[in-house]
């Protein structure tokens, strides 16, 4: 006989991974949501670039133009959260009061810091975005020649250089049940 597993989320949830460009936040955000579709959870990812593409046409890079496109990720993940969606936000969201803002505002908000150093990030340069930004081609780029405020007490930080993904992704769904913030 087949167990029949029904997913269950009380209320919704924000999963937010902030991180440095190419520190894995994309990458574990595709992990995670696979993962608890698998498990029948109704699941919803944001991706950073994503919202840009849909939401976010005519912003910038401006710490005013960086707000704004979170404050529009923070209200459609409180959307999908009052319909018991978990909803996963990967972006950069490189200020410490973005982040407090989207806490704030969600009431089911883990914050993961995706930390990976800035060498290791540039090395692997997934999208050749570092290379144009050491030659300014690319300008107020986060780490390079804007600022990236590393979260000071997020809910859980992952060591994207030291783990595979898998792993990064397992301690991620291990820590969200152990806080009973998601159980099968
Ligand atoms: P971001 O979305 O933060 O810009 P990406 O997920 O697009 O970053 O890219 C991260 C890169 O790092 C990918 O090529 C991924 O395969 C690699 N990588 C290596 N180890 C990890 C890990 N533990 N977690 C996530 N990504 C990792």
């Amino acid at each position: 006989m087949t167990a029949q597993v029904h997913a269950h989320t009380p209320n919704g949830l924000t999963i937010w991974l902030t991180g440095l460009s190419g520190a894995g936040k994309s990458t574990l955000a595709a992990l995670l949501t696979d993962r608890l579709r698998e498990q029948g959870q109704a699941v919803e990812w944001l991706d950073g670039d994503e919202l840009r593409r849909s939401l976010g046409r005519g912003l910038g890079f401006s710490r005013e133009d960086r707000f704004e496109n979170i404050r529009r990720a923070v209200y459609i993940a409180g959307l999908l959260n009052r319909h018991g969606v978990i909803t996963v936000v990967s972006v950069i969201s490189p200020y410490a009061d973005m982040r407090s803002y989207a806490r704030q505002e969600l009431p089911g908000f883990v914050e993961v810091y995706v930390d990976c150093p800035l060498p290791v990030c540039e090395v692997r340069d997934v999208k050749g975005l570092y290379a144009k930004a050491r030659t300014g081609e690319i300008p107020c780029f986060t780490g390079i020649s804007d600022p990236y405020e590393a979260p000071a007490d997020p809910e859980l930080k992952l060591h994207t250089a030291e783990r595979t993904p898998e792993q990064c992704m397992e301690k991620l769904i291990s820590w969200l049940t152990e806080h009973r913030l998601y159980q099968l």
